[in-house]
């Protein structure tokens, strides 16, 4: 191997955008406006036109931005919020932290989102709430979603922190955006993230004025103009030095994206013929941007994969060895116990493998190459 096999490369690619970036983050230095400066109020109008909606808030981090969409929908002690158990942490995480009560349903191990039969079942009069996960980059049937949302008056909350770029197709033939289809989208610019800042970064969107409103003063110590605090909030800002990056990098998001999706082919079309690896599922409703490429491994140990990748300097990643309903932080919740049988049985075969943007085609082969024969011992 020429080049080391990372899981994520953000050096590289740093450098193919050296001087843009460069200059970017001096002009913030030299503005000393380090604080909500130009480049943050810049980056949230490019942000917004990109994405194709009305209000873009940008915070200090994704959970920030699924707490604060939280806070603003005025939810209570109490109330209960739909999650999948399959995902980050942070994602019901928050609803812990707020005191609401999570409901954990299973994923369809297709999509690997939230499944549409088993959140409908999970609705009762205390759902203040619905929070799909667009995991790895592959959009939540999110036209069904809205159906059920719709059907009962819960707000939809897309944790879109994996899948910043993805379209989604309505049947009536309209496009939107993940992020921008329910009542608020989240998003987190964590470095590794398909548009990642040089450190935390997250943003809320939403096409609804009054919650706009409300997230904007939650994110700002609750503040309505300069020390009136109008409700409790918090402090959560993106910073101008992240802002300026992320406004060169939005621009070269698609082809970011684009260059994810090549590599997830290549791994396609190497896996096809095994009848050991199960690869990503593409929804015909949407497009995928493989912030994650990840396989199940249906014959085969996926720890001893994990192990043997590893002796041949090749990185993969268990996302996520424990679902949200096993984990010890939500033991005090008295929450009932869960029979999730497809997410069991999605944690212990799922793996995950190198992608990013600066792949080149041998370290790809290299993958592949290994990945086959180990399935084939
Ligand atoms: C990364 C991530 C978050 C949290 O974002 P941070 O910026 O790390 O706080 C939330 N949900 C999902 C699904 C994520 O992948």
């Amino acid at each position: 191997m020429t080049r080391p096999i990372q899981m994520v490369d953000t050096r590289s690619q740093y450098l193919q955008i050296k001087t843009a970036i460069d200059t970017a983050i001096h002009e913030v230095l030299d503005s000393a406006a380090y604080i909500n400066g130009k480049a943050v109020q810049d980056f949230a109008a490019a942000l917004g036109a990109y994405l194709d909606v009305k209000h873009t808030i940008p915070c200090a981090n994704g959970t920030d931005a699924l707490q604060i969409a939280m806070m603003a929908l005025g939810l209570q002690p109490g109330d209960e919020v739909i999650t999948p158990s399959f995902t980050y942490i942070a994602t019901t995480e928050v609803v812990a932290l707020l005191k609401l009560k999570p409901v954990f349903v299973e994923v369809d191990p297709q999509t690997f989102c939230i499944d549409p039969a088993a959140l409908r079942k999970a609705i009762t009069p205390k759902t203040k709430a619905i929070v799909p996960v667009h995991l790895y980059g592959q959009a939540a049937p999110m036209e069904e979603i809205m159906q059920i949302a719709n059907e009962f008056a819960i707000p939809v909350i897309e944790d879109n922190a994996q899948a910043i770029g993805c379209h989604y197709l309505f049947s009536d033939g309209t496009k939107k955006k993940t992020g921008t289809i329910g009542t608020i989208g989240a998003t987190s610019f964590y470095p590794s993230k398909n548009l990642g800042a040089f450190g935390d970064g997250g943003a809320i969107f939403t096409n609804d004025d009054q919650l706009a409103h409300n997230m904007l003063m939650i994110a700002n110590h609750g503040q309505s103009k300069r020390y009136y605090h109008d409700v409790v909030g918090c402090n959560s800002r993106l910073d101008s030095i992240q802002a300026a990056v992320l406004n060169i990098k939005l621009k070269h998001l698609d082809r970011y994206n684009a260059a994810r999706q090549e590599v997830a082919a290549f791994y396609d079309q190497a896996f096809e013929a095994s009848d050991a690896i199960i690869t990503p599922f593409k929804a015909a409703y949407s497009t995928h941007v493989y912030h994650q490429y990840t396989i199940i491994l249906e014959k085969g140990n996926r720890d001893e994969l994990n192990r043997y990748l590893a002796e041949h300097k090749i990185p993969s990643m268990i996302y996520y060895p424990v679902p949200g309903h096993k984990q010890r932080m939500f033991d005090s919740f008295g929450l009932p116990k869960l029979d999730m049988p497809q997410t069991d049985w999605l944690t212990e075969r799922v793996i995950s493998l190198p992608i990013h943007t600066e792949m080149d085609e041998e370290q790809m082969a290299y993958i592949a190459e290994h990945v086959l024969k180990f399935v084939k011992k």
